[in-house]
């Protein structure tokens, strides 16, 4: 079982670091207009590496808990800057409610993304309508929590999680930012989605078969 629960989340590492490849350009050319353009190399870079370690603590027998705890580090290592920062602790919080020994439930993940919403607010500070990730990973955490509560399968709960993610991530093209680098550009970032909010989103899409 644990086994299982640890190649689960390598299968999910390859998932997104082929979501952010093929949407990195676009990314960075988002995060550009209020930021300072890195956002899609920066979850290149730390995607990719995330899966290489993940796959060597896989292969050497980790279990789920393990394996994201040293993928979450090489994404902040090697992806610097904020979101790399943020998507280690969303990775090492998931891998700690998941633990080592236990299977993969539909519960034990829906607890896992609420406690890394949480864990990101607390990390990061940012609320929800600053116009960051956040307003993407907090809607998708409660509809999963929502969904999974009320006896959805884990992949139909998922879907609907990552729709409610992708229309929160659209929404923050009408946010005027509060939080990050984006900050201090104030209107130009008005009519542009928030780039980590749109990268979740991406994300939950890519994840959920
Ligand atoms: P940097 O801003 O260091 O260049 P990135 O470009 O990779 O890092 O990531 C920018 C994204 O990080 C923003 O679009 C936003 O979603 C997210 N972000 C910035 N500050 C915070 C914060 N305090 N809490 C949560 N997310 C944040
Ligand atoms: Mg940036
Ligand atoms: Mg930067």
């Amino acid at each position: 079982e644990s086994r299982r629960a640890a190649a689960v989340v390598v299968t999910a590492l390859e998932a997104i670091v082929s979501v952010i490849d093929v949407n990195a350009e676009e990314l960075g050319r988002i995060d550009a207009i209020a930021g300072d353009g890195d956002h899609g190399i920066g979850m290149k870079r730390g995607s990719h590496a995330a899966l290489t370690a993940a796959r060597s603590s896989h292969s050497n027998g980790a279990g789920a808990q393990s394996v994201l705890a040293s993928a979450a580090d090489e994404w902040s290592n090697r992806a610097g800057g904020t979101s790399g920062a943020i998507w280690a602790v969303i990775l090492r919080t998931v891998g700690e409610r998941l633990g080592n020994t236990a299977p993969v439930t539909a519960a034990a993940v829906a607890d896992g993304l609420d406690g890394a919403s949480t864990a990101v607010m607390d990390f990061g500070k940012a609320k929800v309508g600053d116009k960051t990730m956040v307003d993407a990973l907090v809607p998708f955490a409660e509809t999963l929590r929502q969904r999974v509560g009320s006896g959805d399968t884990l992949a139909v709960a998922w879907s609907a999680a990552s729709t409610a993610a992708q229309d929160a991530a659209d929404g923050t093209a009408d946010m005027m930012p509060g939080m990050g680098r984006a900050r201090s550009h104030g209107d130009k970032a008005l009519g542009v989605a928030d780039p980590g909010a749109v990268s979740l989103a991406m994300i939950a899409a890519a994840i959920k078969d």
